[in-house]
Formats: structure tokens, sequence, C-alpha cells
């Protein structure tokens, strides 16, 4: 898709999300494979001590954060009355089913994660 939209909505596109949501999520692979990530993370971390511990499960909370604002980008993009930005969405729609299902499923894994046996 060109970049020259006539529109001067100040939203973020999708594929700024994107890049965004790259940054954001763990590279830990498969989904099956996060599970015995974390536990590997939080087993380094508590090998090395109270602080490490307590910084890994901070940083997995504010994932949690970051994730939640992700979500709110893309409900924003979503929602937009924008005809433009709506025409945009139409050729972006496996984009935006792929990048809610990682943000939403990387949200969830780490509220589970958090909630349950880390202490
Ligand atoms: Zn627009």
């Amino acid at each position: 898709m060109d970049n020259d939209l006539p529109c001067s909505c100040d939203v973020p596109t999708l594929q700024t999300i994107e890049n965004a949501v790259r940054q954001w999520r763990k590279e830990w692979e498969s989904e099956s494979a996060w599970n015995e990530a974390f536990d590997d993370e939080l087993g380094r971390a508590r090998i090395e001590g109270e602080h490490a511990t307590t910084t890994f499960l901070d940083e997995c909370a504010q994932c949690i954060i970051d994730g939640k604002e992700l979500l709110e980008s893309i409900h924003d993009v979503v929602r937009t009355h924008c005809p433009y930005c709506r025409e945009g969405l139409k050729y972006d729609g496996i984009l935006l089913y792929d990048l809610l299902v990682c943000v939403v499923s990387q949200v969830k894994f780490f509220e589970v994660k958090l909630d349950t046996g880390c202490n």
C-alpha cells in the first residue's frame, strides 16, 4: 500500500503497531515453548538471587501493561471513522488478526503465569 493516503489521522497505522509488537513480544518461538522458556528464565533468575527474580517478574508484569496498550492502539485503528483508514484496513485483515492473536495470547500467558505458582 502506498504511504500518501489523503487523510491526516494521527492514529498509528497497523504497520507501525506491527513494528511495536515485534519489539514487544518475547522471542520464545512457538507458543508451546513459552512455558518452558518462562520457567528457564525464572529458574536462571532465581539462581542469581532475589533481585534478579524480582526484576524478571517485574518485566513480565510490564509486558502485560505494554501488551494491553498495544491492544488499545489496535482498537483505536479498528474503530476509526475515517474512510481512508477504513479502506486500508480492508487489505490488512490478516495482519490485524495476526497482531491480535499474538498480543492477546502473550498477554494472557503472562497474566496466568504471574497469577499462579511463581512464588
Ligand atoms: Zn485516516
